[in-house]
């Protein structure tokens, strides 16, 4: 695996390897990230690059101009959040914030970014401008929302934008990349079903019962997707808690109970299926028992969509570097991600990065306790994101 920029990226690994730990050490939950922003921010003023804080509470934009001249502009996006987990790695860099984790890998991919920003100073010759995208919030907190709504797009016009996970899973030198829906939409549901409650054991015929009811709705949910939503196309409905009643009065019917649960999809049609179908099982199960239901379907983030340009360039940008052979494709995850977000807004792509390191080629997966970014794989994520710039803006494809 040679490349002038793998080549490049691995006489400054020891470096990145200390800022990723350095990161790891200290990581901070989604919209508390000052100390992370502030370390990206100055790794980027370090580097004689324009620097631009704040945008969406904490992102971080750095820009860097090729010497060529060149209209088009790309973004490359990195996340610097870490989760609510209690690291049992026991490693020398675990975490320092009891509680917190990266346990999804955004130290190393605010590394690669950092990487790729110090590549592209010293390798000016493209045409064009990059933005280095710096991501607060990722996990569920809204960051990418938060950086759009201050005005990202247009601030910093992008007409295409990239993306980077690591995939503990894969091996450590491959790359997997996916057209069109590539992650889920994720979204949550509430319904409350509510009826007269009672005395269960003396009269429940005065009653209505919403246990009755709610044991229906949740066998009748997976009719939704059994019997709803094609057979060809994916989607998942779970139930994640049932609330109602008293265990200290087993003889005592509720007057409400409350479902709470996920949905997962692919497209918009079978979004807008799930949030249909839930609203029309709990009100006419409810009504059938003489019952009432209030469903309520909270949307979160929309599915992550590449488009088959990027897509293509995305591949073509990983292939240079390890060749056909190292690149696949993936099924859809049922995870979501938050850049789906910015590929509604602008065209682009979102590529996952071997970093499995294990005897089978895996690792601990992301979200574990046990669970740490593979250090070996910042130069291959550095390098990646200079062939994107290679692709995008190296001559070519001038806007
Ligand atoms: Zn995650
Ligand atoms: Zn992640």
């Amino acid at each position: 695996m040679t490349h002038p920029a793998i080549e490049g990226a691995r006489r400054w690994q020891a470096e990145l390897t200390a800022i990723r730990r350095d990161i790891h050490a200290h990581p901070e939950l989604g919209m508390e990230e000052q100390r992370t922003a502030a370390l990206v921010a100055r790794e980027l003023r370090a580097l004689g690059i324009e620097v631009t804080e704040g945008v969406g509470k904490l992102g971080v934009v750095g820009t860097v101009r090729g010497t060529r001249p060149g209209q088009r502009v790309i973004g490359l996006r990195a996340d610097m959040d870490a989760l609510q987990i209690t690291e049992q790695t026991g490693l020398p860099y675990a975490s320092q914030n009891t509680g917190v984790m990266h346990a999804c890998g955004h130290d190393g991919h605010t590394t690669m970014l950092l990487g790729a920003a110090r590549w592209l100073t010293e390798n000016r010759d493209f045409a064009g401008t990059v933005h280095l995208i710096f991501q607060p919030a990722e996990e569920g907190r809204g960051g990418a929302r938060a950086m759009l709504a201050d005005g990202l797009f247009e601030r910093f016009p992008c007409d295409a934008v990239y993306g980077l996970h690591n995939k503990p899973t894969m091996p450590a030198g491959r790359f997997a990349i996916r057209s069109g829906p590539a992650l889920a939409a994720a979204d949550r549901f509430e319904v409350t079903f509510r009826g007269t409650g009672g005395h269960g054991g003396s009269t429940p015929h005065l009653a209505t019962d919403v246990t009755v009811v709610q044991a229906h709705f949740v066998l009748a949910l997976q009719t939704i997707i059994g019997r709803n939503v094609p057979a060809v196309e994916a989607a998942v409905l779970s139930v994640g808690s049932i609330q109602g009643g008293s265990s200290i009065s087993p003889n005592v019917m509720p007057a409400e109970l409350v479902i709470t649960g996920t949905a997962r999809s692919y497209t918009p049609e079978v979004r807008d299926l799930l949030e249909r179908r839930i609203g029309e099982l709990a009100n006419g199960l409810a009504s059938a028992h003489g019952c009432t239901a209030e469903a309520r379907y909270m949307r979160g983030v929309p599915a992550t969509v590449n488009h088959a340009e990027q897509t293509d360039v995305a591949r073509a940008a990983a292939m240079a570097l390890v060749g056909a052979e190292g690149v696949g494709s993936h099924a859809p995850v049922t995870g979501a991600e938050d850049f789906a977000l910015m590929l509604e807004a602008r065209p682009g792509a979102f590529m996952f990065i071997g970093g499995g390191s294990g005897p089978d080629g895996t690792s601990p997966n992301l979200h574990t306790p046990h669970f740490d970014f593979n250090d070996e794989i910042i130069p291959l994520g550095v390098a990646w994101w200079a062939s994107v710039v290679q692709q995008e803006l190296g001559g070519g494809r001038e806007a």
